[in-house]
């Protein structure tokens, strides 16, 4: 069966060359119960590793069936040892996280044979080597004698011609010793057995002949019984293992050690919930910063013929049948307004949003009512911010003073109700009753022009304020700009104010009547609390001549369309009507700076997801490879067993791939929950939000696919070595 001629093997370790065993000749045959025995380090491990394919060899031929194997490669032995071997282990080589059942079925399962075929084959064996009470118990709970008896039944069970067992009495006593040799003997029946042993009369009565071993050498070989005739052999069958008891075996040793499993899940949570939270800070801060995103059904319009709408062109507009409805004076849905409301002396609760004319609110309201009176308002604003989760009865039916571009400056402010409250995920918006909106218009114009003052010869730092105690023609200067003069006299001094924006540009010339200082300009303002340093570089005019340099014709305006699929029809047709029309989406030059950022914001959060990525994988390859070198024996173990680099790794795959799926189940609940509003975690709820569906499935795929780069890493290193090699480096 086996034959070797003059086999030597070398170990070479950091250059130096250690002796194995060197110039062994044996023939070993079917049938025969082969005892070797020699002192400690004389090589008899070694040549049972040699003959039973899990070690190398250097010199010599070695002949299986009558074969050379000099030319075998690592998956010829493989296969030599599933059609052939057995082995036993001093050390027993069990998986101790198995019952006993599972341990022997563990090398059917290995072998392509079916859960169910093999029931009753591992229950008779079990039987055989006396286990049965102790089928279900997990193998760390056995004595010695009892695991060598497991190990026995493994070895067993495949029905291999060949059984090599190495020193298993070595770690029992006398009385579990004698039994398992029984055992052995019994298992021995047509087969060849070689097996290692110190204790040569507790074998002597079985064995066919005794091998001495000394330094590497055989010193005595002798036959003590003659092999009557030698029996016939007979390959033991196997197939590749079947995709089904890889899943089976990857999900049983997913929770077969409740620790392992628990510090995995912990790893695989860990990465999970921090790309979530990394890519959802991102995304919350796009979010932030994303307030000029516009309305995509809005288009702005101008006349081709660049004179200011009238009446007439409206009407022709709403004739247009993708036309929603208009906004004329659409300066203002651009403008960010903000109204306060001071609560004691140091508290401010501030809303802002867009403004809107409340006949373009829709929806329904989630709190409160629709206006009735002129200064109630509705505002838009998300679910989960501050105020309405800990402040609503401060912010419902609670007075507020809307702004716009000075908070101190009274003729700016508006004293309003918020009345009704929609939530939003977009930008905030704040609803107004029409004539609230006429009031505001000056002010949001004025905000969008250019004003430059001329005072004697020069350009001075000053803005216009609208005074009923000015006469037309006339301005009130504060009292300092006298001291711009030679002679300090102001009176009738000339000023010159323009104006201009896009549109259209105005000018006034105007008489120096008066001035004002600290101590007087309330009189002027007309308000007790006006903020003198609000005012301090003001020139206050008179109020017509003021409506009238702001309030002017409209050149520009917004149409908004019901069907954005219908946009561009739209389009055409409004130019058809003498209208120049852009939509609003493809402005670029006002937000540039904006868009910019984003584009910005959007390279770093890929960069930074990447490079988190990795990090984390490579954190997490380390840990999850101490937390698996626990499991190396278990993997060699299967090595041992018959199976192959692809299957060990398919099955690990399998192990990380339920535990990792389940860790993302773990972080993805509470998503969902806060999503959905049932729960809230604060900042992560805030920031996992924007976080889209199909970027959950991505962060998915992206963790299956580090586990599988994670396991493929750790199996190729199981496998670099010689069978035995990874064996012993983990023992
Ligand atoms: P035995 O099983 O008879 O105690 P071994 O076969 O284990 O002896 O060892 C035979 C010789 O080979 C010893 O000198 C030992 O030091 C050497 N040896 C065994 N394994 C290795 C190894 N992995 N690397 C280097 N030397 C080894
Ligand atoms: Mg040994």
């Amino acid at each position: 069966m086996l034959k070797l001629k003059n086999v030597s093997k070398f170990y070479y370790n950091k250059g130096m060359i250690a002796t194995g065993f060197t110039k062994i000749n044996l023939e070993l045959k079917m049938g025969e119960f082969i005892a070797i025995t020699g002192e400690s380090g004389s090589g008899k491990s070694t040549l049972l590793n040699v003959i039973s394919g899990l070690d190398s060899y250097e010199e010599g031929e070695m002949y299986i069936n009558g074969k050379e194997t000099s030319h075998y490669t690592e998956k010829d032995f493989e296969e030599y040892r599933r059609k052939y071997i057995a082995n036993i282990f001093q050390s027993f080589n069990l998986i101790n996280s198995y019952t006993v059942y599972q341990n022997v079925e563990l090398v059917l399962l290995l072998n392509g044979y079916k859960k169910r075929q093999v029931k009753k084959k591992i229950l008779e064996i079990i039987d055989q080597v006396g286990l049965t009470k102790f089928k279900n118990t997990k193998v760390s709970k056995l004595s010695g004698g009892q695991k060598q008896r497991v190990a026995i039944a493994r070895a067993m069970v495949k029905d291999t011609p060949i059984i090599v067992a190495d020193e298993p009495t070595g770690n029992l006593d006398t009385e579990s010793a004698k039994e398992v040799i029984e055992i052995l003997k019994r298992v021995a029946k047509n087969k060849l057995v070689v097996l290692v042993t110190h204790n040569i009369e507790q074998i002597e009565e079985y064995a066919t002949r005794i091998i001495k071993m000394h330094d590497g050498r055989i010193i005595e070989n002798t036959q003590i019984k003659e092999v009557k005739e030698e029996p016939k052999v007979e390959e033991s069958k196997y197939n590749k293992i079947t995709i089904f008891n890889k899943y089976r075996l990857g999900i049983r040793n997913t929770f077969n050690i409740l620790t392992k499993f628990l510090l995995l899940f912990a790893v695989f949570f860990f990465i999970t919930a921090s790309i979530f939270l990394e890519y959802g800070s991102f995304k919350l801060s796009e979010y932030m910063n994303s307030e000029h995103i516009y309305d995509e059904n809005r288009i702005l319009i101008k006349k081709q013929d660049k004179t200011a709408f009238n009446q007439e062109d409206y009407e022709k507009i709403k004739n247009i049948s993708n036309v929603d409805y208009i906004v004329e004076d659409d300066l203002i849905i651009d403008k960010h307004i903000a109204a306060d409301r001071q609560i004691g002396s140091r508290d401010m609760m501030a809303i802002g949003g867009y403004i809107s004319n409340i006949k373009n609110f829709s929806g329904n309201l989630d709190i409160g009512r629709m206006p009735e009176r002129e200064n109630e308002i509705v505002i838009e604003i998300g679910r989960e911010h501050y105020y309405v989760t800990n402040r609503l009865n401060e912010l419902v039916n609670q007075t507020f003073t809307m702004w716009t571009n000075d908070y101190y400056r009274v003729e700016e402010q508006q004293e309003v109700a918020v009345v009704g409250i929609k939530y939003t995920e977009d930008k905030n918006k704040i609803y107004v009753h029409n004539s609230i909106l006429e009031k505001m218009k000056i002010s949001i114009h004025k905000g969008y022009c250019d004003t430059k003052v001329l005072f004697n010869n020069k350009y001075i730092n000053a803005e216009i304020c609208p005074s009923d105690k000015v006469e037309k023609g006339q301005a009130i200067v504060n009292d300092e700009l006298r001291y711009q003069i030679e002679n300090r006299t102001i009176k009738n001094k000339p000023i010159n104010i323009k104006i201009s924006n896009i549109y259209y540009s105005d000018e006034l010339n105007l008489k120096i009547s008066d001035t004002f200082t600290e101590e007087n300009y309330v009189d002027i303002v007309g308000n007790k609390n006006a903020n003198y340093y609000a005012y301090k570089d003001m020139i206050f005019i008179n109020r017509e001549e003021y409506n009238a340099i702001y309030d002017k014709p409209l050149y520009q305006s917004s149409v908004y369309v019901k069907d954005i699929e219908e946009i561009d029809t739209t389009l055409k047709e409004l130019e058809n009507i003498g209208i120049k029309a852009k939509k609003i989406t493809d402005y670029k030059t006002e937000y540039e700076s904006d868009k910019l950022y984003r584009q910005i914001l959007k390279i770093i959060k890929l960069i930074v997801t990447i490079i988190l990525t990795f990090v984390l994988f490579f954190i997490s390859y380390f840990i999850i490879r101490i937390i698996l070198k626990s499991r190396n024996i278990y993997y060699t173990t299967l090595r041992i067993l018959g199976a192959t680099y692809k299957s060990v790794k398919r099955i690990l795959d399998i192990e990380l791939f339920v535990n990792s799926s389940l860790a993302y189940i773990g972080v993805i609940i509470p998503i969902i929950l806060s999503k959905m509003d049932i729960i809230n975690l604060g900042y992560i709820s805030r920031a996992v939000r924007y976080v889209s569906i199909k970027e959950c499935i991505l962060m998915y795929l992206i963790l299956i696919v580090m586990s599988r780069l994670i396991s493929r890493k750790f199996t190729k290193k199981l496998f670099k070595n010689t069978t035995i090699n990874t064996y012993n480096e983990e023992v």
